[in-house]
């Protein structure tokens, strides 16, 4: 089965295409036999697009346009032609995966995309204006090149949709819950695909392990998982709670909003900027939103950067500890994304508080790079894994599962 799988960002765009064999699913994520990112981040108007293949042919091109169905049209015709071609005709394309961000309290589950869905991700843009409206000019850009295709809507929502009430109501006005403002979690996609990898990797049932799933990348979000699903996280009602992140706050008092609302003049979108843009690692640092940028300037001295470092990790703990009230015992610690997988360092303070809990990390294995990789000693009582995050293989292994039960009828 051919699954094309689309991540439809507001300044970027990430998509592949993996060829799945057989009739059932490897556990084992496959590489894509091509992939392309798009970004519209660096020049006005000019989308800078790089397409590579499994059998390392690349190609990199600029053109000037804002209009997703024009890169669209472009990235099908490098899939169709020239060096990066791997298919002979798009109708080769089963199914397309599309990552949709919000998919509020109506979607628990992944689900074929049809024109009521259409309508429920258009309608809960009003919760994530930065990313659903991506998402749905996505999935029209591929009706329009290739009509009737199956499309599957697979949410980053989802995977804490059963999250209970007690963890997923915020204690303010009643009316907040009647008017949809709870706690929905983001990464659910990330968090979901390790999960599943860890029991893999560990040969285990999931349904048989409490997990906490550290994504720590520029946005940084824990889950804690037991029985196979999310039980509590640390990304609220948007993207911003939780975690301090590369230029996100996190939690903050939420005394301070409304001191800089009546006694520094703040507004709306001044707030905004400042707690998703202008705060984290970037806003304490001064320096830049990146850990290895924070890491350089800690070994020259810096000490608003250590700073920084100093409060991300303190966080980091704190919430872990929250998670684990959630889970009442911890058998797995995951760590992924961008920081997760690549700073030792980080993932060595992160776990430093756990000893009483029977946990010990290896401290050569955490140095080595390690990826997909048990990362305890052979007596720890928990179980440290390092997973490198594979969203894009999760929402193939989604689209193929919904395809299959079309077929089942
Ligand atoms: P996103 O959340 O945008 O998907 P990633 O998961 O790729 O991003 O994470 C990006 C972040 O990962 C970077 O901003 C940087 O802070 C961190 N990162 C990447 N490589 C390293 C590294 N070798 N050491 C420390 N941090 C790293």
């Amino acid at each position: 089965m051919k699954i094309l799988v689309l991540n439809a960002g507001s300044s970027s765009q990430k998509s592949c295409l993996y060829d799945i064999p057989g009739d059932s699913l490897p556990t084992e994520p496959l590489q894509p036999l091509w992939s392309a990112k798009v970004d519209w981040g660096h020049q006005q108007g000019i989308a800078e697009i790089e397409v590579t293949t499994a059998t390392s042919e690349s190609l990199e091109t600029e053109i000037s346009t804002d209009s997703r169905t024009e890169v669209i049209a472009h990235l099908f015709d490098c899939l169709c032609n020239g060096s990066t071609k791997v298919l002979d005709k798009l109708t080769e394309i089963d199914v397309v995966g599309h990552r949709v961000v919000h998919g509020g309290l109506e979607y628990r589950e992944s689900v074929v995309i049809d024109d009521n869905v259409k309508r429920a991700i258009a309608r809960l843009a009003t919760l994530a204006p930065a990313h659903n409206p991506a998402n749905l000019e996505g999935i029209e850009a591929i009706e329009q090149h290739l009509g009737k295709v199956p499309q599957i809507a697979v949410f980053d929502t989802a995977f804490h949709s059963q999250i209970p009430d007690a963890a997923a109501i915020y204690p303010g006005a009643y009316e907040w819950i009647e008017q949809g403002i709870r706690r929905y979690g983001f990464h659910g996609i990330s968090h979901q695909y390790c999960a599943h990898r860890a029991a893999d990797i560990l040969g285990k049932d999931l349904a048989s392990l409490r997990l906490i799933s550290c994504h720590l990348g520029n946005g940084c979000s824990l889950a804690a998982i037991k029985n196979g699903h999310s039980v509590d996280t640390t990304m609220g009602f948007t993207p911003l709670d939780g975690l301090m992140m590369g230029s996100r706050s996190g939690t903050v008092d939420p005394g301070i909003l409304i001191h800089l609302l009546r006694e520094w003049d703040y507004s709306a979108d001044k707030l905004d900027y400042v707690l998703n843009k202008a705060s984290g690692l970037r806003g304490i640092s001064g320096i830049s939103n990146d850990m290895r940028q924070i890491r350089q300037a800690i070994a020259q001295g810096n000490t608003r950067a250590q700073l920084a470092r100093d409060i991300y990790v303190h966080r980091l703990q704190s919430y872990i500890g929250a998670m684990l009230g959630s889970l009442g015992g911890l058998d797995v610690l995951v760590f992924t994304a961008g920081v997760g997988e690549n700073a030792p360092e980080i993932r060595q303070a992160a776990c430093a508080p756990w000893g009483f809990l029977g946990l010990e990390l290896d401290l050569e294995k955490n140095q080595q790079n390690p990826l997909d990789t048990d990362i305890a000693t052979i007596d720890s009582a928990v179980r440290v894994l390092v997973i490198h995050t594979q969203e894009d293989w999760q929402i193939a292994g989604e689209s193929w599962r919904k395809l299959q039960k079309i077929g089942d009828g």
